[in-house]
């Protein structure tokens, strides 16, 4: 769904909108501002012609025919699949980008107009003026009064609007970052790492960035022993020293299962290397013990495989030659720090 429109037309749009759907008593939700929005704006001719025959058949346009208008011309889908709920979330989101804009402008010229108007009926009549231009102007007062208490309805309703749009817009932002988290160490995800990569590659000028593959050892073997609850024990406490050893900017990221990767832009293979260090000595020190039973547990350690890139590269060469490394750390007899060759 794209608007081109610039806010200035955006808001004569939307000022041809808010009546009519006051006219029709419609529901001033996000979707039937997008739908007259978009009626007004001329955009989607066959939207135009469908909603014309609601609004002559009904005298207003019930909530479901909107969100089945939305879907269909709008967002331009019939069915309801995973990639249709994607195209729906961005759907909502562009929505709201558009209207909140002309909604704000909307709301403060109404006010203006309205404290303006208010202000000049006050002045005339400190005049002294005739009966008859005295009549005329308490009919003049008595329609603007009438006038900016629509401007008032009208203003609480947009108020009202733009607060669920508010609220839905911090529940999208909401959504999103969970997807973007794992749930268990509260680590970035696999699915947002290119994204973050490619963020990183944009602003580093050339810079080195270093990457760190971190796996656990024997992992499986510490399942077994201990139970996988313990085990994801395990995992929650390697993010915690994680978060607490990657500043600013350093990215710990949760790879998948037993391991994660660390971004570490503006590092060069040396200062990576001792980052890597650091963290293989704390993880291997850290005393466990099962707080159930007491039980005292083996340390946990890891291998890490390191390599630098210049950001000219695609990320999984990056990848596949920090994870080269670890195969060589593992190799090599694990809890130990391997530089790509
Ligand atoms: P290596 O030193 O060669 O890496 O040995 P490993 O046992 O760690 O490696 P392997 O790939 O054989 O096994 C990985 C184990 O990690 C198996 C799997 O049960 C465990 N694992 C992966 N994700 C999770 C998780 O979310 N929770 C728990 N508890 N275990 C996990
Ligand atoms: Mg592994
Ligand atoms: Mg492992």
């Amino acid at each position: 769904m794209i608007f081109t429109e610039n806010s200035k037309q955006a808001v004569v749009f939307l000022r041809q909108a808010v009546p009519k759907m006051m006219e029709h008593s419609i529901v001033p939700n996000p979707f039937n501002f997008t739908l007259w929005y978009s009626y007004f704006s001329k955009q989607f001719p066959l939207l135009n012609q469908e909603l014309d025959y609601i609004i002559d058949r009904y005298n207003t346009c019930p909530p479901e025919m909107s969100e089945k208008l939305f879907l269909k011309h709008i967002i331009k889908i019939d069915e309801n699949t995973e990639d249709v709920q994607k195209a729906y979330q961005q759907g909502i989101v562009d929505l709201v980008e558009n209207l909140s804009v002309s909604i704000d402008v909307t709301i403060q010229e109404s006010y203006q107009f309205s404290s303006a108007l208010n202000e000049n009926i006050v002045q005339l009549g400190e005049c002294s003026i005739s009966d008859v231009v005295q009549g005329v102007l308490g009919d003049l007062s008595r329609n603007a009064s009438s006038l900016c208490s629509v401007t008032d309805a009208l203003q609480s309703k947009m108020v009202a609007a733009q607060t669920e749009i508010d609220s839905l817009k911090k529940e999208l932002e909401t959504s999103k970052e969970q997807a973007n988290t794992d749930s268990l160490t509260g680590l970035s995800n696999r699915r947002v790492f290119e994204t973050i990569y490619n963020k990183v590659v944009a602003v580093s000028n050339g810079r080195d960035i270093s990457l760190i593959i971190m796996d656990i050892d024997k992992f499986k073997l510490f399942n077994d022993n201990f139970g996988h609850l313990m085990g994801d024990q395990v995992l929650k406490l390697v993010g915690q020293l994680l978060k607490e050893e990657c500043k600013d900017p350093l990215i710990p990221i949760r790879f998948g299962g037993e391991e994660f990767v660390l971004l570490c832009p503006e590092s060069s293979i040396k200062e990576a290397y001792d980052i890597a260090e650091n963290i293989r000595v704390k993880l291997s020190r850290i005393a466990l013990s099962n707080k159930r039973t007491g039980e005292k547990l083996p340390p946990v350690t890891a291998s890490f495989g390191v390599t630098v890139s210049d950001g000219t590269e695609l990320l999984h060469a990056v990848i596949e030659r920090a994870d080269k490394a670890l195969y060589l750390a593992k190799e090599s007899g694990r809890n130990r720090v391997q530089i790509a060759i």
